[in-house]
Order: structure tokens, then sequence, then C-alpha cells
């Protein structure tokens, strides 16, 4: 008796197997047809400026299945008429510099503003160390609960490559949600400031007073990427020798070349902790966009980003597609080998992996 309870076949008294099986066939339809609805039914959410709907399409982007991804594709599609709305702003900074609470009193004063902030993060360590340098801590408290303002973690992913993807498909996702400002932050780890230099409008560098660039880890390019140096916690004992710097560094600013964009890279100082000269920075930026839009930059720059994005892409799937050939997985141990042994170089064996076909 106890067998027969527990069996899921057992026929129900007027209910046939064939019918259950039918029912069953039904049911799977059915499903498909609501997940196919779902699609559409999480873009017009998202239209809505629903929060809930757009966290469930970034985690689509974001998911190594396939099926999610099919998907994905479908709502970043559909929602693409509306993006490229927003202002983009890259941020950097070495790790205690203060970019969350300099992302939290910022994100404060925008919202204040009436505006509607998005936070995405590019941090390719987390790939590395299987955590994430940015998420790791409790960040942006009050702004997480600012109903105007959309916090997300980084991606994850096994390539800088796969992270900086899956974050201009979020932009694109957010931009859709109606958010007016979107911020990239990153930590400097390898080559993420140049990905995130090449999906902004603006890009922000901020630094310490005091601390030589090579204590703080900036590399030489990233000064020459920033539109605009802050130099944060300036506040307290801190605040002479932030001005100083500020000193400084506009004068070394003025020995780099002039930017294609016309614009001279301004250097402030602020103190996130006490809310000071953050909106200062808010005007430059809105500046920025004025005369960028005036002498057509900004266009060209975001057109310029979509050609550098469309090859990444091509060249990031061929890779992918050449290593995943199982005849490239055999003949590329064997290579390796032929190598090891001295009996091949690492061009010919390229040029022999290449011509495979
Ligand atoms: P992140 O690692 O770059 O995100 O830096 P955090 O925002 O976590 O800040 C690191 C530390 O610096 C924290 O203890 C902050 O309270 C502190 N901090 C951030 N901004 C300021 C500031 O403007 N002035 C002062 N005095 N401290 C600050």
């Amino acid at each position: 008796m106890a067998k027969e309870k527990k069996s899921a076949l057992k026929e129900k008294k007027g209910v046939s197997i064939s019918e259950i099986t039918n029912q069953s066939t039904i049911k799977t339809i059915k499903e498909k047809r609501r997940a196919a609805i779902n699609t559409d039914a999480l873009v017009a959410s998202i239209l809505k400026k629903d929060i809930t709907a757009l966290s469930r399409a970034i985690t689509l982007v974001e998911s190594k299945n396939p099926t999610h991804l099919k998907k994905a594709n479908a709502i970043i599609k559909a929602c693409l008429p509306h993006a490229n709305k927003s202002v983009r702003i890259g941020i950097t900074g070495v790790p205690g510099v203060g970019k969350s609470t300099f992302i939290e009193t910022f994100g404060k004063h925008i919202t204040s503003k009436g505006k509607r902030i998005a936070v995405l993060a590019i941090d390719p360590s987390s790939s590395l160390t299987k955590g994430s340098i940015l998420g790791d801590k409790t960040r942006m408290e009050d702004l997480v609960k600012n109903n105007n303002a959309f916090i997300r973690p980084s991606a994850s992913g096994d390539s800088l490559g796969g992270v900086a993807r899956k974050t201009r498909e979020a932009i694109i996702l957010c931009e859709a949600a109606g958010f007016d400002v979107i911020i990239i932050e990153t930590v400097g780890v390898g080559q993420s400031e140049t990905t995130v230099h090449s999906m902004v409008d603006f890009f922000l560098l901020l630094k310490l007073a005091g601390a030589g660039d090579e204590l703080q880890g900036i590399k030489r390019g990233i000064i020459e990427m920033a539109d605009a140096i802050a130099i944060n916690k300036a506040d307290g004992d801190n605040l002479k020798r932030a001005k100083l710097a500020k000193i400084e560094f506009n004068r070394a600013l003025h020995l780099y070349p002039e930017k294609s964009s016309n614009w001279q890279p301004k250097v402030t100082v602020c103190s996130a902790i006490k809310n000071e000269g953050i909106d200062t920075i808010w005007e430059l930026i809105l500046d920025y966009i004025a005369m960028t839009s005036k002498n057509n930059y900004f266009h060209e720059k975001r057109n310029e980003q979509n050609k550098f994005w469309l090859i990444q892409t091509i060249e990031e799937q061929l890779k992918i597609d050449f290593f995943n050939r199982s005849k490239i997985k055999k003949e590329l141990k064997n290579q390796l080998l032929l190598i090891e042994t001295n009996q091949t170089t690492p061009f010919a064996a390229a040029d022999y992996l290449l011509g495979l076909g």
C-alpha cells in the first residue's frame, strides 16, 4: 500500500496514463509559451522602469545557459531603440581612495536633482580570486535604499572580455529602464581601466593627495585617459595638501597633448565623506557634455566605441570558436609536445593550426 502511494504513475480513478501524458505535454507547451511571453513582459516592465525586471534581465545576460542567452539577446534587441540616452561615467582609483563613498555621495546629489542613477562595476579580479575586491564589503548602503538608484555588483567571468560584454549589455538595459546617469566603476586591475574608458563618455580618476603615482598604483596611461581628476579626502588636515596637489596636477596636465575632444581635463578637490566639491564635479561633467555635444565629439566617440565593440566581439567569438573545435583541441596538444621537444617553433605550430580549417 505504502509502495503504491509513492508511485507517480499511479492511475487516478477515471484518468488514464495517456491522458496524464497528454496533460503533461500540454503543460510543457504552456510553460514554453509562458517563457516566450515572459521575454516580452520583461521588456515591457523594463521600459516601465521596473527594477526587478531589470535585475532579472541582467541575470539572463550574465548567465552561461544558452537558453538564457538567447532570451537575453531578444531582450537587448527590443531594448536597443530605447537605449543610448544616458550619460555614461567611468570612475577609477586605487582601493581605499574612496570610490564607493564618492559614488554614494555623488548618487545622492544626482538623485536630489531628480535624476536616476545606475551603478555597474567591472572587477576582473572576481574571476581570478573567486571573490571580488569591489563586492566583498557592504557598499553604498544609503544609495542602495534610494528608489532612484540601482546598484549592481560586477559580473563575474573567465576573462575581462567576458565581463566587459556583460557590462556593455547591462548599460543598454539600464538605459532602456530610463536611467539618466550610468556609473561604471573599476579597480585598476590589468586592462580594466582601458576597458571602462572604451564604454563611457566621461572618465573620472579619483586620487589622493601626497602619495606618488607609483604608490597609488596609477599607470601612466590612466592620467592621459582622464577627463577629470578629483583629489578626494580634501578635508581636515588633508585639505591643504589636496589643494597643493591640485596645482601640481594642473601644471602636469598641460604637458599632455590636447585631446581630440578639445576638452582640457580638469583637476578638482573633493571630500566624498563631507559632500564637498561633489556638486562641482557634476557641473563639470555637464559642461563636458554640453561642449562635446556642440562639437559632435560626444556622438563620434560613441560611434567609435560601437565600432571597437563590434570588432572586439568578433575577435572574441572567433577565438572561442577556434579553440572549441575538437580537431584544434587535439592538434594543439600535439603541437605543444612538438614545441617542447624542439621539433617545431610556436610560429610554425600556429601557422599549421590556423591552416587546419
Ligand atoms: P574604495 O575602496 O575606493 O571604494 O574606498 P571607500 O569608499 O571604501 O573608502 C575607503 C576609506 O576612506 C573609508 O574608510 C572611507 O570612510 C574613507 N573615505 C572615503 N572618502 C573620504 C573622504 O572624502 N574623506 C575622508 N577623510 N575619508 C574618506
